[in-house]
């Protein structure tokens, strides 16, 4: 019987495991490895960093999905792959023999070298990170009651890509919880969102991206654009402005809670099995496979594939990890029964909306813009729909997005 060992449970790895289960049931062995017992919806991070969700909302065991006839989850950190002796080594286990690994460790936040941003900042990757954030932003707001410092009630997000603009709407919705807990009105609270870029949300044609960021200005959410960040001291974003002269002096914003979503990049595992990569990425060759293994298949945030007409690859979303894992189960279905395997990875996007809270959203789908309401109502459908793919109706019925109307 053929081992396939996968590696992380969160959207990429999860579905193929979902779908390996149901396409090669007594044909292959599968060991599914990641350093939770549970999967964790990272579209929903956000809700769990301003504490409109509780971890366990966003959560489900991963046993919950598995067929014990056919896989095994192991509970380990996965150290690094290695390709020419087909192994896996790991933290706490013996390394693990495979015929096909399935990748699929996700990602990791991006700092850019940026000084200070690692030590001074709060990065939100994982359910242990959000849980982190909102725990800061809550004793922040309580320690104001004693320090009367308006730096405690000051939230900096730097970085206004979908996930810094998802949490700075989420946000908005928790500050009057938030102003409650340090005892002033919720203005005081203050929100500042800060990117280099003019245009933000490029992933959004020109109407949808000023109607976002209206939106956010809408709901008292400082948006700084052109600022490029230098450095990140404790308390005190510093950055210069696209048109300052060089040797200007740098502008600060401060505050005591410092949010880091600039961005991401592929799991640091890629890098340590000397695949070759960019920012932890591996460009897909076809099957998506890594180029110098055929059965080691890269999917969801660590690979990069390139559209046929794009210069860049297509943005890592949850929705193309899903897609990924479906024809990678298919891929490696087809090589264990000895049928004719899929045609070369394609990708078709279904469309992107963003939330800004829990009742306003933007984005398309099917070629139709959607705005305010009824966009998040379609986003929180979206969310259903992947809970569904990998959890089925338990998970569905269980911690599924019903709060429709308002
Ligand atoms: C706040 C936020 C909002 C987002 N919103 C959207 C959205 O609206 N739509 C969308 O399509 N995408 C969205 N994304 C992007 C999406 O979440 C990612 O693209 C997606 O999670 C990638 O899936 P993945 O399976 O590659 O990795 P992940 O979902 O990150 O799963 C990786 C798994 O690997 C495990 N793991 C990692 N390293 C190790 C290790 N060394 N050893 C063992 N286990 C390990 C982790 O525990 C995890 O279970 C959002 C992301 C964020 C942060």
């Amino acid at each position: 019987m053929k081992k396939v060992v996968v590696l992380g449970a969160g959207y990429a790895g999860l579905k193929t495991v979902v779908e390996l289960q149901k396409q090669c049931r007594g044909e292959v062995e599968i060991t599914l490895v990641d350093e939770n017992s549970y999967h964790y919806e990272a579209t929903d991070l956000h809700e769990v960093a301003s504490g409109n969700l509780s971890a366990s909302k966003i959560t489900f065991p991963i046993t919950d999905v598995l067929d014990p006839k056919m896989t095994t989850l192991l509970l380990d950190h996965v150290e690094k792959v290695n390709e020419a002796e087909k192994t896996v080594e790991l933290a706490h286990h013996q390394p693990l023999k495979y015929d096909y690994c399935v990748f699929a460790l996700g990602f990791v936040s991006e700092t850019f070298g940026i000084k200070g941003a690692e030590e001074n900042s709060l990065p939100m990757t994982s359910v242990k990170e959000a849980e982190a954030i909102h725990a800061h932003i809550i004793d922040r707001m309580k320690d104001y009651q004693q320090s009367q410092n308006p730096a405690d009630l000051k939230i900096v997000i730097c970085g206004a890509g979908f996930t810094g603009i998802e949490l700075a709407g989420a946000l908005a919705d928790a500050r009057p919880r938030f102003a409650k807990l340090a005892g002033v009105t919720p203005d005081k609270v203050t929100i500042d969102i800060i990117d280099a870029s003019k245009r933000l949300l490029p992933m959004f044609n020109d109407d949808l991206a000023e109607y976002g960021v209206n939106l956010l200005k809408k709901l008292d959410i400082n948006v700084i654009t052109e600022a490029l960040i230098q450095e990140i001291k404790p308390g005190t974003v510093l950055y210069k402005g696209a048109n300052d002269e060089d040797g200007a002096p740098l502008h600060e914003i401060k505050g005591n809670t410092i949010i880091w979503t600039t961005g991401v990049s592929g799991s640091p595992v890629v890098a340590e099995s000397g695949l070759q990569q960019r920012r932890g990425r591996v460009m897909d060759s076809g099957h998506l496979t890594a180029p110098q293994d055929d059965k080691l298949y890269m999917v969801g945030d660590v690979a990069a594939v390139m559209p046929p007409d794009g210069k860049r690859p297509y943005p890592t979303t949850a929705q193309i990890a899903l897609s990924m894992a479906n024809y990678v189960a298919k891929d490696i279905a087809a090589r264990v029964k000895g049928t004719s395997r899929p045609g070369a990875y394609t990708y078709k996007s279904l469309g992107t909306v963003a939330s800004v809270g829990n009742t306003r959203a933007f984005g398309e789908a099917s070629g139709h813009s959607f705005k305010g309401y009824p966009a998040s109502v379609l986003k929180k459908m979206i969310m259903n729909k992947s809970l569904m793919e990998l959890g089925g109706f338990k998970e569905l019925f269980a911690k599924g997005r019903f709060d429709l109307y308002h």
